[in-house]
């Protein structure tokens, strides 16, 4: 099994830039991934992360469920493709692929085996006895290519491969590469700021820009649902036409735009407003070249500029009021020339709109839904309404954590209609959906939410459930529903936003101990600890010691503080803690450690500009406000 998690990831290099932030990610195994973005946005680091080339700041990686942050590249059983495929020039072909192997002190039957086998896939048999100088571009890169497959590796990494290559073996080189995906069977994340590239092939996209996650999606419905501006106009050629336009609700929910133009969303569509406020403000209005029509009356505009593309046209069109010119796609058309005039017509149901200010979506299927959120005892009230708080769950919460909980976000991916196990239970009923490319979103009523519900199923779900029953199970307008959504999907904010339920199970923080007093003073031993306090007040005997999360010091180790060149300050009953994980709630820091005499790990919570990646040894400091003392 080769799926990956990314946890909270950082990457800050020396010198302060920071690459990539907060980038979480589960991948699948055998899913074919494809990070996209502009130069510089982090995907390389990212990549170089995952196979243990660059050290991860923060955050944690999984492969496979076992941690790797600390594991040797060599060790974690990942292949990496570069763009720069640096082949051994006085190696044949045979020899560069084999090279590895040999390294790795593999037995010569095995080599030939694998070399003849991944040459077969790539249809590079006749070339193992030339070498590299011999060879084409293209050629060259299924020898690098090949080289990966010899390892056998759980997890393919591709660095911008296709590059250095012409635009026509790159199209090629595309098709190849989603075939070796089917035939290995193995994951493959693969980089390129290419959107064609991505938008090809790949099962799921991974948008960044500067460092963060845009939107995570399949490729059909990132084109037809971008989150944002940026994911809206990078996905797409010629770009999605973006302007300024004021939304209004006079014969029906529309958009006023340039010198007096308008267009008016159906019904349906109007439906999918986010928020009612934005009526009467300035917004932005987006829709693709594709989705703009020639018409006999419509949008006036005068076409600036044409090009014939031969199975199709481009037309940049002026258009009275707008600053910039609309780009218009539509079948070949040799009557379109420079000057001519013309009338637009848009298909309102593919367009979008976007704050002004946030450039975030406000129409069409939000990826997330935000709902009001409180835990009163066993029950989690969503809007008001109980549903019944999965027991795991709780382990997630620290008391401070409970008290400051406001918003429980539940993606509009993660829906079931089948009951599983360690799911919050939703019941509602469906008032409209929205067919896309490779999936169907339902808009649907329910007490635990105010407006709409909303969550989106793959249509091949529907698919095999129809095969298996031999009926649609499509749920329709008026259908009362039953929503299950696995918890482990879900998180909890605060009203600032932060997050606020751990990843991990919060332990219950409990160590046997000894109390002795003598003089005036409390000893507790605990494990291979002695604190010692003025006396606490509590008699002599066998206690069960109770740390409070949120009220433990917290001093640097001596020898780690001299490593990172930070001060070091003793104090009093302060006990070693080796830590295994961090993660952030709130603007806290949740710190779990092993300390000497506890069942389980410890969880504290320290200041957040510490992190046990730099610090994984550091002392915990057990003041007399930090446990509560529990007599056996
Ligand atoms: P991409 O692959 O998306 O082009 P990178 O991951 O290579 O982006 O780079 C992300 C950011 O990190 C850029 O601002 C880049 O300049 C910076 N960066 C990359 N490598 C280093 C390095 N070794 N030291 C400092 N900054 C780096």
């Amino acid at each position: 099994m080769a799926d990956l998690l990314l946890e909270n990831i950082y990457k800050v290099y020396e010198g302060g830039v920071r690459a990539v932030s907060d980038f979480n990610l589960k991948i699948a195994d055998k899913e074919f991934v494809v990070f996209v973005g502009p130069s510089g946005c982090g995907k390389s680091t990212t990549l170089r992360m995952i196979a243990g080339l660059e050290e991860i700041t923060s955050g944690s990686l999984f492969i496979g469920g076992s941690k790797m942050n600390d594991v040797e590249p060599k060790d974690r059983n990942i292949a990496m493709v570069f763009q720069n495929y640096a082949l051994y020039p006085h190696m044949t072909v045979f020899q560069n692929m084999a090279f590895g192997l040999k390294l790795r002190k593999v037995n010569s039957k095995e080599i030939e085996k694998r070399v003849k086998n991944a040459a077969e896939i790539l249809g590079i048999t006749d070339l193992l006895a030339r070498k590299p100088k011999a060879l084409s571009g293209g050629q060259r890169q299924r020898v690098a290519l090949g080289r990966a497959i010899v390892r056998e590796p759980n997890v393919f990494l591709l660095d911008e491969p296709l590059s250095n290559l012409d635009a026509k073996l790159r199209v090629q080189m595309r098709a190849e590469i989603t075939k070796l995906h089917k035939r290995l069977a193995t994951t493959f994340i693969y980089v390129t700021h290419d959107q064609t590239e991505a938008m090809t092939m790949g099962d799921r996209i991974v948008v960044m820009k500067d460092g963060f996650i845009q939107q995570v999606d399949s490729p059909a419905t990132l084109y037809e649902q971008p989150r944002n501006v940026f994911v809206a106009t990078f996905l797409g050629s010629p770009q999605m036409n973006i302007f300024e336009a004021v939304l209004e609700d006079k014969n029906g929910l529309g958009v006023s735009f340039g010198d007096g133009h308008s267009a008016i969303f159906s019904a349906t569509k109007a439906k999918q407003l986010s928020d009612k406020q934005y009526i009467g403000q300035k917004v932005l209005f987006g829709i693709r070249p594709e989705n703009i029509k020639l018409a006999s009356s419509g949008i006036k505009a005068k076409v600036d500029v044409v090009e014939h593309l031969g199975s199709e046209t481009i037309i940049y069109a002026e258009v009275a009021g707008l600053s910039s010119n609309i780009i218009v796609k539509i079948p070949t058309d040799y009557d379109i020339v420079e000057g001519r005039e013309l009338f637009l017509s848009f298909d309102m149901e593919k367009s979008h709109l976007f704050d002004a200010d946030t450039n975030q979506s406000i129409m069409g299927v939000p990826d997330v839904n935000r709902v009001p959120c409180k835990i009163e005892g066993d029950d989690l009230v969503l809007n008001g309404t109980s549903v019944t708080l999965p027991a795991a769950l709780r382990e997630k919460f620290f008391d401070f954590t409970l008290r400051d909980l406001s918003e429980i976000r539940i993606p509009a991916t993660e829906v079931r209609l089948e009951p599983a196990p360690d799911c919050i239970h939703i019941k509602a009923k469906v008032d409209f959906t929205v067919q896309g490319n490779d999936c169907i979103a339902f808009y649907v009523n329910s007490d635990a939410k105010d407006g709409y519900f909303v969550f989106r199923i793959k249509t091949s779900y529907f698919d095999k459930k129809r095969e298996e029953l031999g009926k649609s199970v499509v749920p329709t307008t008026g259908d009362e529903i039953d929503l299950y959504v696995p918890f482990s999907d879900v998180t909890f904010h605060g009203a600032d936003g932060l997050r606020l339920n751990s990843r991990e199970k919060i332990s219950d923080n409990t160590a046997d101990c000894l109390v002795k007093n003598k003089k005036g003073k409390t000893y507790i031993k605990v494990g291979k600890n002695t604190l010692v306090y003025d006396d606490l007040g509590v008699s002599d005997g066998e206690y069960t010691m109770k740390l409070i999360s949120d009220k433990i010091g917290f001093v640097y180790d001596k020898k780690y503080a001299k490593k990172n060149k930070v001060e070091y300050v003793p104090a009093d009953n302060a006990v070693t803690a080796k830590a295994y994980d961090e993660d952030k709630l709130g603007d806290k820091l949740a710190v779990f450690a092993a300390v000497s005499g506890f069942h389980n790990y410890v969880t504290a919570v320290l200041p957040a500009d510490f992190s046990v990646y730099k610090m994984p040894v550091f002392k915990l400091v057990f003041g007399k406000e930090s446990f509560e003392l529990i007599k056996k």
